[in-house]
């Protein structure tokens, strides 16, 4: 796995703009627990870590506390999602999208009942914990498109899936365990890279 420092993540943001110190300022804000999920101001942003990778289905779930059962959310594979140690990943939310790299898609969602994410710009997807994933309250989150970053630890490999309408990795060869049903749906074009945190 690809590792990135906080200062990595930090150059992605800043590439194109030139609010350079502002955004170092903002490079270590971390949420945790109730705040995570609280609708930020729009134009303030952060760079939340507390995202792992669950083997079980493939996805991408949030937890303020991921070695509590209790914390992971509902897999489609059943039970909770699974944590394998580590740090995870960094997910930006909540920046004026005139303020990221260009190659920063929003829409993206955190579902309160599942744990994972989704993206709301298209018609919303079946949640592992029944019916349709929640669309609020959730931060508007943030996904890179297309290739990594040059010289910044990002991870290739992430999918949307056209079925469930969440973030699945691709990268191990299965497509794990939709909750629409079956494995994940590739789409063309839904090429994902996530912001490893670091080693
Ligand atoms: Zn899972
Ligand atoms: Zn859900
Ligand atoms: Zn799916």
């Amino acid at each position: 796995m690809i590792s990135t420092t906080p200062d990595a993540v930090t150059r992605v943001l800043a590439e194109p703009r030139s609010r350079r110190a502002a955004v170092r300022l903002l490079a270590g804000a971390v949420l945790g627990g109730a705040l995570a999920v609280r609708a930020m101001p729009a134009a303030a942003g952060v760079n939340q870590t507390g995202w792992y990778f669950c083997s079980k289905c493939n996805g991408v779930y949030f937890s303020a506390a991921p070695n509590d059962v209790n914390e992971r959310g509902r897999c489609p594979a059943g039970g909770a999602h699974k944590y394998l140690g580590g740090g995870g990943y960094i997910m930006l939310a909540d920046y004026d999208p005139g303020f990221l790299h260009p190659s920063y898609q929003d829409g993206w969602c955190f579902c309160v009942k599942c744990h994972g994410l989704h993206y709301t710009g298209a018609p919303i997807g079946a949640c592992p914990a029944g019916g349709k994933h929640a669309t609020a309250p959730s931060g508007n989150y943030v996904v890179w498109v297309g290739e990594p970053f040059a010289d910044v630890g990002q991870q290739r490999g992430w999918r949307y899936c056209g079925k469930c309408r969440g973030l699945w990795y691709a990268g191990n060869g299965t497509r794990g365990v939709c909750p629409a049903g079956g494995g994940h749906q590739p789409v063309a074009g839904g090429n994902y890279c996530l912001n490893n945190r670091n080693a």
